[in-house]
């Protein structure tokens, strides 16, 4: 009776909501500050639409994100290895 619950727990143990890692962000994943192309996702149980920022703004705006209750899901280490460090996304 509870083979198929027990497929479904997994969510649970991240708190309520799914976490997408494995999916990379790609160029449609815009930042909601800048339309820059995002590299943070902040997702919140009590939120279905998660924010997007990019590798400036989600710097910027993660501490206070996280007092918040969201979830950061940081692939900014994409954009270090797809991108010349000496390209002008400099700092
Ligand atoms: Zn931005």
């Amino acid at each position: 009776m509870s083979d198929v619950a027990t497929k479904e727990a997994p969510i649970e143990s991240k708190g309520g909501y799914t976490t997408e890692y494995d999916v990379p962000m790609d160029t449609t994943y815009r930042c909601d500050r800048c339309g820059a192309q995002a590299y943070f996702k902040a997702t919140h149980k009590l939120h279905s639409t998660p924010l997007l920022f990019c590798n400036h703004h989600g710097n910027a705006h993660r501490i206070n994100l996280e007092l918040q209750g969201f979830f950061i899901e940081d692939q900014s280490d994409r954009l270090r290895k797809n991108t010349k460090p000496d390209s002008s996304a400099a700092a």
